[in-house]
């Protein structure tokens, strides 16, 4: 047999047949609008019946006609009509069971009596069973209702026929085992016929329950449906926006290598040329330093803006006195700016003492930079303003430029990376489109925002926020060293450099000389490693880290188990995160970057072989 689960799932009296509150309520609520027109045609018919039947009474038992038809005229058909006429009143919901349960009795008893009056007239007993009938299976009572109906005209009828008239024995009993047996019999059908009606109203609410349920998860499904695709349209569009940028960025890349790299070697071809006047020379050299420098800078856009998406971007925290940051800023764009025709301007409003803020000033210095540089590279008359505003918890910083102008819908694609190379025309000018990606990058790392206004054709403002932490006290982290005086090593030290480029290793040569007492040289590591065997007094060894044969780090580790004392300060060309501590790991004592600045390098070494020398100490020396 099939298990019928949502049949033995439903929770009811077995006696009564009610449910728990809630469902009963929402049952019986529905069982009556289900029943009540059922019930009114019943109720007519069964009050046209009930006085109908008055003409038997004429005319089986006319002594009794006139009691009898007041019973039926006078006391039951009022009270139906009466029960009838609330069926149309507000109320009537609340109380119909029991009404039509009292009509059920008044209808019955009325019976009851004419039996008593009337023993031998079997018509009444007929009319007792269509009571009966009516009362279960036709005006719509409830069956718990029914019952108690039936049994009590059964219980008056057995009391008005034993005590109140003359009904012999015999004929009661016998009328009895119809009576109960009718009673019986509709008891059990109603109880049937109701407990399906209920299960059909259980089954019909689950139904419900469990479309809505399916229509909500397909509403759901929908929703997730739609979602996705947008999701995926907008994956789709970013896959082909990025291969898009991708290859304008190439395209970019290369122009913006070759550019640079096309003047360097162009001019120093010409620089080889007789005849060239001291002028002409110092102009050529000039181009060449230029071309570098801008090579450089896209390359450090590169190496900044992949150290920011790998996550490897540090910051340093250290006090930094906004209102020198600034002036330094204008004082090195002023000769620029005003070379170019415009003017400069700068706002500190904050007092020096409160002019500081907790931050990492490099950062700050950068993102000022490369406002200024793009002010400038994209005006070409009026003035570009620097300074900033104090907020409630914050400073707002301003670079304002009559450039230009970006147009309004550039205003957020501007700090995407690799932009630039995607916008056409004018707005497009020497650059990688790296710059403002990087600087919205550090102010966000520094807990700040970045936006632009700019109107095309009238200006642009970069603003960007710093918290502002007024902390008053000194508490400089940074090492600093300040240049001193070098000529204290000047010819002091027996130096090797270990470089298998030739123009490195003169640079680093032209570099060391005054301080070198006596230059070495080696092309490879395994030479490297060689010399010193050879020289245990050699007191520093600049060494490149990638060359033939054997790597510097290499290379140093084999030194240091000969010489623990010689000071190996690595270089090298990478500049990427954890050269330092990959360097120091090989036992040497320092690292700098390439392409060296002689400064740096020279300030390097005198931190150890200067009077003040501080071993060991790593200071920050490359921007
Ligand atoms: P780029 O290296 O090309 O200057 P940036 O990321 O610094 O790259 O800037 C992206 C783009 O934003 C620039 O190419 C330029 O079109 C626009 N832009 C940036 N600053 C300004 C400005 N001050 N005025 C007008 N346009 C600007």
């Amino acid at each position: 047999m099939i298990q019928d689960t949502t049949y033995t799932s439903m929770n009811y009296n077995k006696i009564t047949l009610a449910f728990s509150e809630v469902d009963e309520q929402l049952f019986l609520k529905k069982y009556f609008s289900d029943s009540v027109f059922q019930f009114r045609i019943a109720f007519i018919l069964v009050i046209i019946l009930y006085g109908a039947f008055g003409y038997l009474d004429s005319q089986v038992i006319p002594e009794y006609s006139t009691a009898f038809h007041a019973i039926r005229f006078l006391f039951v058909i009022p009270i139906l009509l009466i029960v009838f006429l609330l069926s149309f009143t507000k109320l009537f919901q609340k109380i119909w069971q029991a009404l039509l349960l009292i009509s059920v009795i008044a209808g019955g008893f009325g019976i009851s009596i004419m039996t008593m009056f009337a023993p031998e007239n079997y018509t009444y007993y007929a009319g007792m069973m269509l009571v009966f009938s009516a009362s279960y299976f036709f005006i719509k009572l409830r069956f718990f209702f029914a019952t108690i109906a039936g049994w009590s005209i059964l219980l008056l009828y057995n009391i008005g026929a034993k005590y109140y008239t003359h009904t012999p024995d015999e004929l009661l009993i016998n009328n009895n085992f119809f009576f109960i047996s009718a009673n019986l019999i509709g008891m059990f059908a109603a109880y049937n016929i109701e407990y399906y009606t209920r299960r059909n109203f259980f089954l019909s609410q689950k139904l419900d329950n469990e479309r809505l349920l399916v229509l909500d998860a397909n509403k759901n499904l929908e929703r997730t449906v739609e979602e996705r695709t947008k999701e995926l349209l907008k994956a789709k569009e970013q896959a082909e926006e990025s291969d898009r940028l991708k290859s304008a960025f190439l395209a970019n890349m290369s122009h913006e290598i070759r550019t640079p790299m096309n003047g360097i070697l162009g001019f120093a071809e010409l620089l080889k040329e007789p005849g060239l006047t001291g002028k002409e020379q110092q102009d050529y050299i000039k181009i060449i330093e230029k071309s570098g420098a801008r090579m450089l800078n896209i390359i450090n856009d590169i190496v900044d803006i992949s150290k920011i998406e790998a996550g490897l971007m540090k910051i340093e925290i250290h006090e930094l006195n906004v209102n020198e940051q600034i002036l330094d800023i204008y004082n090195f764009f002023k000769p620029e700016v005003e070379a170019q025709g415009m003017t400069i301007s700068f706002s500190t409003p904050l007092p020096a003492k409160e002019a500081i803020l907790k931050t990492d000033r490099e950062k700050v210095y950068a993102i000022l930079t490369n406002l200024v540089k793009n002010a400038i590279k994209y005006s070409n008359t009026g003035t570009i303003e620097i300074g900033y505003k104090k907020r409630e918890c914050d400073l707002e910083f301003y670079v304002k430029d009559t450039g230009i102008g970006i147009p309004n819908d550039r205003h957020g694609a501007i700090f995407e990376r690799f932009i630039q190379a995607d916008i056409p025309g004018e707005w497009a000018q020497q650059g990688a489109g790296l710059g403002l990606s990087i600087t919205k990058a550090y102010v966000e790392m520094l807990g700040g925002k970045i936006r632009v206004e700019s109107q095309l054709g009238v200006g642009s403002t970069f603003c960007f926020t710093l918290p502002y932490n007024a902390v008053l006290t000194k508490e400089i982290v940074v090492n600093q060293f300040a240049p001193s005086d070098k000529t204290e090593l000047v010819g002091k030290l027996k130096i090797l450099i270990a470089e298998d480029d030739e123009v490195s290793e003169m640079l680093i040569g032209n570099t060391l000389k005054t301080i070198g007492k006596e230059i070495l040289k080696a092309r490879t590591g395994v030479e490297a490693v060689e010399v010193c065997k050879k020289n245990p007094d050699l007191d520093l060894v600049m060494m490149d880290i990638r060359m033939p044969d054997m790597g510097g780090y290499e290379a140093t580790r084999q030194i240091r188990k000969i010489n623990k004392e010689v000071v190996i300060i690595a270089q090298t060309a990478h500049g990427l995160y954890g050269d330092r501590e990959k360097a120091i790991e090989a036992g040497c004592n320092d690292y700098i970057a390439k392409p060296i600045n002689k400064t740096e390098l020279l300030i390097l070494i005198q931190k150890y072989f200067g009077k003040q020398s501080v071993i060991n100490s790593h200071s920050s020396l490359r921007k």
